[in-house]
């Protein structure tokens, strides 16, 4: 008696087991539908019936809400499912504005993919004049609303409300005038958005784009007066070649040196030398607290989505959060004092660009906090996708090029460093420096392997510091945060320490990275892009980068130290009480 579960696509036999819908079936068959509603990461909607197929005895089905069922007979292609299919489309863009040229998503748009695909020319529709059009939404520092492009699919609502526990976006009205739009049609730069992308991650069309800062930092590098200066976060290494057809993982940091230095950045520094310099001041910051049992658990800081979320709607948890500026926020106020010196460069001309997963950190480095008389310590963040699209303009073959070494001294890191980029690794390399700290001991084995993974958005684990029983928390998304808070406020928690990344998965799959949704495969293969690096080097520990060891000797003197707070620390405020939380 055989369990084997199987159904036929197009006459041939395939196997199923728990695929949630027909979608995946025909996915994992090698086989493939068109869709822009269906995320695998989110709830069905069934909203765009693109992914139509025709069942034998059940006629047009929607393959991404029917469940997989013993001995059906599918088939894709039919004369019935290529209509339905045209008629979406003519439909959707008889709605959309069609300004394809200038638009953002040129090239990566799933309506013009399809439109090409589906072979459609002319549109028997009535299109929508331009007076109805909407006005763009630019108050972001982030992201880019234009409604005219949206196709009503869903995606960004399922993403916020599902990885964010979040409402910020939502439809509104009724039949023809139904919109997908912030609360109470308010800017997206006036609501309670944490920026982290992931709605922009999800949209199949250029309705939400990223804020590109592309011009800006080209004007900086073409100027001669100029020192443009780059640091790129540990996960863009591992996505970065995607773009130019290279697997998901491998890691390109040695072609990204190539390719930043060919566009003409001055000098190149890598945002994993400060993760571990985080580390050196956020695992002294742990042990302070759990000596003074104090302000515990200890939350991570390194995510602004997370930061400005607590903010939001925690102010009377801000004392949990650690002190410590993000990593990216760490090294930009070093380059900016020390670059001038080592380098023979006034202040005035250096600029300070960083390459980042992430659409948050567009308004992290807006903060106040994170300026000096009135300039930001991080001039520009350019997303990874960003880049990818710099690399190309200037004509770079990005496989062809030499590897390249970052410069030196804020180009060193360690393993440690590197794994800041998958969801636990903040908490991982934070436990490998704070048990030697504690202890003065050796970590035998620096692999903390529970607090590894892509998939499990909560993930305790309990370490023993030489008899001193810990639990860490590691978290992604702002959900999962949520009910983490929840605990703490009702008693029940039972973790010192809480890592948390906005981002399912963590930064690998920030909202600035090449689009992911159509394969979570992906998130896995960076992930592991990262554990592979931090395996193959020679140091893992943050504590025990050279480099690290010499700044503190000549310039910080010690973790925590008064120079350490000026430069690496910062503070949090009730900052959002007055503006939105009364709507
Ligand atoms: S950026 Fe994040 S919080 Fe803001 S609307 Fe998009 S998903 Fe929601
Ligand atoms: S904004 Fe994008 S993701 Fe959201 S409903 Fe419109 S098309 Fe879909
Ligand atoms: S998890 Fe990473 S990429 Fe996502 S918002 Fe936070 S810092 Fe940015």
């Amino acid at each position: 008696m055989t369990d084997k579960k199987t159904l036929f696509i197009d006459g041939k036999e395939i196997e199923f087991t728990d695929e949630p819908n027909l979608l995946e079936v025909i996915r994992k068959a090698g086989m493939n539908v068109p869709t822009f509603c269906y995320r695998p990461d989110l709830t069905s909607f069934g909203a765009c019936r693109m992914c139509v197929v025709e069942v034998e005895g059940r006629g047009i089905q929607s393959s991404c809400t029917m469940p997989p069922e013993n001995g059906l007979k599918i088939h894709l292609n039919t004369e019935k499912t290529r209509r339905i299919r045209k008629t979406v489309l003519e439909l959707l863009l008889a709605n959309h504005d069609k300004e394809c040229l200038t638009c953002e998503k040129s090239g990566s748009c799933e309506l013009q993919k399809y439109a090409e695909e589906y072979g459609i020319k002319r549109i028997r529709y009535p299109e929508k004049p331009v007076e109805e059009y909407l006005p763009i939404d630019d108050s972001s520092p982030s992201i880019v609303r234009d409604p005219n492009k949206c196709i009503l699919c869903g995606a960004c609502v399922r993403a916020c409300s599902e990885f964010q526990g979040h409402s910020v976006l939502g439809f509104a009205n009724r039949g023809s005038k139904t919109v997908v739009q912030p609360m109470n049609g308010r800017p997206l730069g006036q609501v309670d958005c944490v920026n982290c992308g992931q709605c922009v991650a999800v949209c199949p069309t250029g309705a939400l784009t990223i804020k590109s800062n592309i011009e800006e930092v080209w004007a900086e590098i073409t100027n001669p007066a100029k020192t443009v200066v780059v640091q790129m976060a540990p996960a863009t290494r591992v996505a970065l070649g995607e773009i130019f057809g290279l697997p998901a993982g491998e890691n390109t940091i040695k072609l990204m040196n190539a390719a930043l230095r060919k566009i003409g950045f001055n000098l190149i520094f890598d945002t994993n030398f400060s993760a571990d310099l985080t580390i050196m001041e956020e695992a002294t910051e742990f042990l302070e607290r759990l000596k003074s049992g104090k302000n515990l658990p200890l939350f991570t800081s390194c995510c602004p989505a997370w930061v400005k979320y607590l903010e939001d709607h925690h102010p009377d948890m801000l004392n949990h959060l650690s002190t410590c500026k993000s990593p990216m926020s760490m090294l930009s106020p070093v380059l900016v004092n020390l670059v001038p010196k080592h380098f023979n460069v006034e202040r005035e001309n250096l600029v300070v660009v960083a390459i980042m997963p992430c659409t948050a950190k567009k308004y992290e480095c807006k903060r106040p906090e994170l300026t000096e008389n009135g300039r930001p310590d991080t001039d520009f963040v350019l997303t990874t996708q960003e880049l990818g699209r710099m690399i190309k303009s200037a004509g770079i073959d990005f496989n062809a090029l030499e590897p390249e070494e970052a410069d030196s001294p804020f180009g060193e890191y360690t393993g440690a460093g590197t794994i800041f980029g998958a969801s636990g690794g903040v908490a991982e390399a934070a436990v490998r420096t704070a048990y030697e700290f504690a202890t003065g001991e050796p970590l035998k084995d620096v692999d903390f392997k529970p607090l590894r993974g892509t998939t499990n958005r909560c993930r305790d684990v309990e370490l023993d510091i030489k008899g001193t029983k810990l639990v860490v928390r590691v978290v992604s998304t702002l959900k999962e945060a949520e009910k983490s808070i929840q605990e703490i406020k009702n008693g029940t928690a039972q973790f010192q320490m809480l890592e948390v990344m906005a981002c399912p998965g963590g930064c690998i799959n920030g909202g600035g990275q090449p689009r992911s949704c159509d394969d979570s495969k992906i998130k896995a293969e960076r992930a592991e892009g990262l554990y592979e690096e931090d395996a193959e080097l020679p140091i893992r520990k943050s504590h025990m980068n050279p480099s690290i060891q010499k700044l503190y000797q000549e310039y910080l003197e010690h973790p925590n130290s008064h120079k350490a707070h000026e430069l690496l620390h910062t503070v949090y405020a009730d900052k959002f009480a007055n503006s939105y939380r009364d709507i």
